[in-house]
This record gives C-alpha cells, structure tokens and sequence, in this order.
C-alpha cells in the first residue's frame, strides 16, 4: 500500500485539459502518483488498478527496479542515436535473443512501429526469396497498432475504412480455422501474422491446436510465421512468450507494451534466415536508446528469475479459479485467457462498461478495469500483483456484479 499521497488534492476542474486533442473519452480523473498495484488521483482518492497502463506496467507502478535503473542510466547516458552502439542497447538485444531461441533484435518504441518493422521485414524476404510475393495472412479481430500498415494488417471492424485507402497485402483468415488460412495462400503469400491470444479483440485464444497447425503449414510452404506477442509477451500469460506454450518456435516476434514496465520501447525478434534488413532499410532516432533499454533489462531482470513465472502462475490459477466462479455465478462462459491476461465475459452487453464505471467510482476507494467489449472485462493487474490484491480485487468484482445489472 502507498505511503505517499500528493499534498494538495486538485480537483480535475483545475486541469486545463482542453489543449488535448479529444482522440479518446476519458474519465474526468488526473492520476498523479502510483505504487504497486494503486494509483492515486489528484483529488487523493485511491484505485486497485487491474489495466496497469494496458498491460504494460509489468511490475506495477514505480517498480523500484525500474526508477534505480532509469536514474542510473539517465545520470550516465541518455541518447547517442541509432549510428552509434550503446552498451545497454546491445545487452538488451543479447538478452531478448537468448531468452526467445531467436537470433536477431531490433529495438523501437512502440508496437505499433515494431510490427511495421516486422511487415517490412517480411516484405524484404519476400523479394529475396519468393519473387516479390508480399501478402501477410492476418486475421478478422486482430490488433497489430494505429500506424496505417498496422491498421491495415488488423482486422479490427471499422480500421478497414477509417483512413482509407489502406495499405494493401493483408488477406484476413479467422482465428482457429486453419482451412481458412491455407485457402488465401498464393504466388503471393510471403507470411502469416497473428496474436497468440487477441487482446483488443476481447482475450481471445488461438488454440494450442492452431498455432502448431500454422506452424507446420507456414514450415511446408516456406513463408514466415510472425507473431504479434506486444500483448502477450514478456510473462503476462505465464509464459516468457506466449507462443511457447504450443512448443513452437516462430520466425519473427515483436514485442511492446510490458517489455519497458512503463517505459516506451518494443522490438522485433528475428532468426537468422529472416534477417534481410541491410543497412538503409530500417531505421529510427529511438531505436536501442539506452534509457529505456536500461528499463527493459530492469524488467527482463526480474521476470526471468527461475521462481518468478512460477509463483505468478500459481497466484494466477487461483484468481482464474475465483472469477471462473463469479462467472459461473452469472451464467456466462468460464475465463478467457491465460496468466494474467483474462477476460470474464458477461451475457449482458454494456454490462462491462457499466461495471468498470461503478467499480471506478465505488465509495472508498475504487477499482480499474477495461471493458474491452460490450460483454467483456479485461483484467490485466501486475504481474507481481500480491495474493491479496487480487483477493480483494475478487471481492470488489463480486460485489459490483451483484450491485450493477
Ligand atoms: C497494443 C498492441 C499493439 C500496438 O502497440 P502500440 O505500442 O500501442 O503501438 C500491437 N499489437 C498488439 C497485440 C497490441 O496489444
């Protein structure tokens, strides 16, 4: 629990927030401080927080490991720029080939710039190896990022004409078809792209089953298999990568989100036969900058202890066996998800919304939690959330279900 709370309370009204362009709607909060598994707001108020920054605050707010390793680094170096090697770039691309079985890495900031660099990537392989074929196979419901060839490789309803034209090569299969995949294989297929469970979309599984079956069919044909773990990666569903779980080992990863804990950085991943980038091909002011590179390792450095992923495996089954039952209790479909990456469904559409409203505005203090979907609640707490945060989370979640229809 936090021991620090902002002196003056500030009411959100004193906030000039007019000067932001309006691209979402948010709640009329400013959240000020956080620690752990709580955030506060301005006014002093306190929230359990199960959104944790969509799934990136690895370690919860203000991870100790993290604040030493960013003051560390910014006391030493901040930038140097692409052209130049920097120590904490090159251990962190070390770091991530050693611990995913591939070869190469190159460093961004954001997911939605690491899958354009994994889409170019494919798209140099292409030319290379298959005469110029240059379709990516994604899938209806996909979430790939905002930048226009990533809008346009998801399957997002609504992405296809927000900002069209979009960017053509990105047929759509359906998630766990894989008849659906291998009919849209042509001359010009080079890739299949997907998440190995669909965040945006509402938690949604590719079974165990389908990513081998696309493993073996994109091995047979020779096209490369990437997958989008921004979400997924880095232990968020118990695992260091979520792919791991189906034994399969593809060509190209990115990642994002709680790769920096909270600080903006992403990668693509690479083995060797896939790496065709030569210099003048890729590039961008903030790749490897060794601030957040720095924060990377912070992160890298306790998730990959050998009794980390265990024990939040452990206190992850137990909270998936709790909301199964409050589920159950609401006659909807058992958990979504893996690790602590779960959606609990609910039959009744703008329930979700409604409850993450309540929950965020509860007398004392509140809760955070996403409606991904009319009918779905996302929960995404901190990967070292303790056992009783997620207990009390549980209570909290039982008594807004029984308080909102
Ligand atoms: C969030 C997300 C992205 C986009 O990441 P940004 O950092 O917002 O660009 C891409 N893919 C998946 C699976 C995501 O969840």
């Amino acid at each position: 629990m936090p021991t620090t709370i902002s002196p003056a309370p500030r009411p959100f009204a004193d906030f000039p927030v007019q000067a932001l362009m309006p691209f979402t709607t948010r709640p009329p909060l400013v959240f000020t401080e956080g620690r752990g598994s709580w955030l506060h707001d301005s006014e002093g108020r306190r929230y359990l927080d199960l959104v944790q920054g969509w799934a990136v605050n690895t370690l919860g707010h203000a991870p100790p490991e993290v604040a030493r390793a960013l003051a560390e680094q910014a006391g030493k170096l901040l930038h140097v720029g692409p052209g130049l090697h920097n120590a904490p770039a090159i251990a962190l691309a070390d770091r991530l080939a050693s611990l995913s079985g591939l070869d190469r890495v190159f460093l961004a900031s954001s997911g939605a710039e690491a899958n354009e660099g994994a889409i170019k990537l494919a798209r140099k392989f292409g030319r290379r190896h298959r005469g110029g074929a240059y379709e990516i196979i994604t899938f209806r419901h996909a979430f790939h990022g905002r930048t226009l060839a990533a809008m346009s490789a998801s399957g997002k309803p609504g992405f296809d004409t927000l900002f069209a034209p979009q960017v053509p090569g990105f047929p759509k299969a359906d998630l766990n078809d894989i008849a659906s995949v291998a009919s849209l294989v042509g001359p010009g297929t080079v890739a299949v792209m997907l998440e190995p469970i669909q965040g945006e979309a509402g938690v949604v599984e590719a079974s165990t089953d389908f990513l081998q079956a696309l493993r073996r069919l994109t091995s047979e044909l020779g096209l490369l298999l990437i997958v989008d773990e921004v979400q997924t990666g880095v232990g968020r569903t118990g695992t260091m990568f979520a792919h791991q779980r189906a034994g399969i080992r593809p060509d190209v990863m990115t990642l994002g989100k709680g790769l920096g804990g909270g600080v903006p950085i992403a990668a693509v991943l690479a083995r060797e036969e896939a790496c065709c980038f030569e210099p003048g091909d890729q590039g961008g002011t903030y790749s490897g900058n060794p601030l957040v590179c720095a924060a990377a390792l912070a992160v890298l450095d306790v998730v990959a202890n050998p009794g980390f992923l265990p024990a939040m495996a452990a206190r992850a089954e137990r909270w998936r066996a709790g909301l199964d039952a409050l589920a159950h209790r609401e006659g909807g479909p058992a958990t979504s998800g893996q690790g602590l990456l779960l959606a609990l469904e609910l039959p009744q559409p703008g329930r979700a919304q409604r409850l993450a409203d309540a929950l965020r505005d509860r007398p004392g203090h509140g809760m955070l939690v996403n409606a991904v979907r009319p009918e779905r609640l996302r929960l995404m707490p901190a990967l070292n959330a303790s056992e009783g945060d997620l207990t009390l989370a549980l209570a909290l979640l039982d008594e807004a279900l029984l308080a909102v229809g």
